[in-house]
């Protein structure tokens, strides 16, 4: 491709952004960033009534976090500047201008009870509503207080080629004489978002299928101003886990900050999010993202909906948090951990444990770890039942824990390493008739809970006094 490769994210700030606007953003900033070309963020707040406040803030910080620059953008400017469409509206005024002179627009008179009258008989005939039907034969001159339309001049087949689909074509209902300028003097949609694309040099439009619809009208007004359009690459649908319905808000249609507040990675959010409709053939999964900006292709996006899956995105994540630094690691683990348990010794342990960094929170929460910092408490009861290793009798119990307090002297406190303890409980459990009635009592004599970690891990941690004490204290 000799043309430079400019593609853009053009969200309306109408509330949070969701994994859908972020897999589009990304599919954009993919393709922009694979090909050395310019990536944009484009504000598309044309529709007064729907915009939410705060949500231009949102959607930056969204995609800072995810790490998908923009090369012009509302904050960094850029040629094309401004990237918030409510501040171009002499650039539209200017191609409305065009558009009349062409002969193809014109003042819309009705008001909105005729329209809908009109929309009313057709609905009595059965058949769908086209305002071209009703196109007024002497429209007045364009004062701005009346809307502006445009004015299919050939009512032809339209045929067009996307590269996720392949050639798609609508029959001449497409084609309408649709909205450009609102009566309240901002553009719609369909008219603004043509001319930034022309105007801003867009080469690749990324977006969803509810977009396939008006394709028609997007190309018949490039057709009217002359310009040639950008490609098409229209992403499947995001299915909630069942593979049906669209995905829900429960289903992780959620803010996709929320997964920033919930400890995941962006890199991992982004390398889910990426094959989540795209596939590049082969067993690999874990990319990193230079990785995936090397593999990544308009052309592999599938055409079939991808389905969510709260495992799959947890899975990544932990293969992500594997590949981090240790350092890294251990920092991100001891922030969320409260003074008592400010332990790096504790790190491997919870490493494993966790497939996202707000897992901690939960594990600190439902006290899992605080017999690292205190004494476990537990009724006589709980311990006799539990002691009790299958039909082992708690008296026998008290004798292993003996066996293994007196082996566990001999080893050196500075030599009191997790293979060392192993080493020396298992040679122990090695000779009764199951190793359960030792490792079983022993574990949860250090910990008080029915589950945790194995016991030689638990006790490298606690150290040879507190081990010792709480086997004693057992017995
Ligand atoms: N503003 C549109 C939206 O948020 C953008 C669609 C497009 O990419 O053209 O849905």
């Amino acid at each position: 491709m000799s043309e430079k490769v400019i593609t853009r994210f053009a969200p309306s700030p109408t509330g949070f952004m969701h994994v859908g606007g972020v897999r589009t953003a990304l599919y954009a900033w993919l393709w922009a960033r694979k090909n050395k070309g310019q990536f944009i963020l484009r504000i598309e707040d044309t529709d007064k009534e729907r915009e939410v406040e705060g949500s231009i803030q949102h959607i930056e910080d969204s995609l800072k976090w995810l790490g998908l620059d923009w090369d012009e953008g509302p904050d960094v400017g850029g040629p094309h500047a401004s990237y918030i469409q409510s501040e171009r509206l002499e650039i539209y005024k200017k191609y409305a201008n065009i558009l009349i002179e062409k002969g193809f627009a014109y003042a819309d008179p009705y008001s909105p009870e005729e329209i809908e009258n009109f929309r009313k008989k057709s609905e009595a005939e059965k058949k769908p509503f086209l305002f071209r039907e009703h196109r007024p034969t002497n429209p007045p001159e364009w004062n701005g207080s009346m809307p502006l339309r445009f004015k299919v001049s050939e009512l032809k087949r339209t045929v067009w080629d996307d590269i996720v689909w392949g050639e798609l074509s609508a029959g001449p209902e497409a084609l309408d004489d649709f909205i450009l300028i609102k009566s309240d003097g901002y553009p719609t949609y369909n008219f603004a978002h043509v001319v930034d694309d022309i105007e801003m040099g867009v080469t690749h439009v990324v977006r969803g299928q509810e977009f396939i619809a008006s394709t028609p009208k997007f190309l018949s007004l490039y057709e009217a101003l002359g310009a040639t359009p950008p490609l098409f690459a229209t992403t499947p649908p995001i299915l909630g886990p069942d593979g049906k319905k669209k995905l829900s808000k429960r289903d992780g249609a959620k803010d996709i900050l929320d997964y920033k507040k919930e400890g995941y990675l962006s890199d991992a959010m982004i390398n889910y999010l990426a094959f989540l409709g795209f596939n590049p053939g082969g067993e690999k999964e874990i990319y990193t993202r230079k990785e995936l900006i090397e593999i990544f292709d308009l052309s592999k996006i599938q055409r079939s909906g991808a389905k969510w899956s709260d495992d799959k995105l947890n899975w990544m994540n932990k293969e992500h948090m594997k590949l981090l630094p240790e350092s890294e690691i251990e920092k991100n683990i001891l922030e969320r951990l409260p003074e008592e348990l400010q332990n790096p010794k504790l790190v491997p342990l919870i490493l494993e444990r966790i497939s996202k960094w707000g897992d901690i929170d939960e594990m600190v929460q439902r006290g899992e770890l605080d017999f690292f910092y205190k004494e476990p408490e537990y009724s006589k009861e709980k311990l006799q039942e539990k002691l009790r290793y299958k039909n082992t009798l708690s008296e026998k119990i008290s004798e292993n824990l003996n066996l293994a307090i007196g082996a566990l002297m001999e080893i050196d406190e500075n030599n009191f390493t997790q293979e060392n303890i192993k080493n020396t409980l298992m040679s122990i459990a090695d000779s009764l008739e199951t190793r359960g009635e030792l490792l079983h009592p022993v574990r949860f004599a250090l910990s008080g809970l029915d589950k945790s970690p194995d016991p030689f891990t638990i006790a490298s941690i606690l150290g040879k006094n507190e081990t010792i004490s709480r086997l004693q204290k057992a017995i």
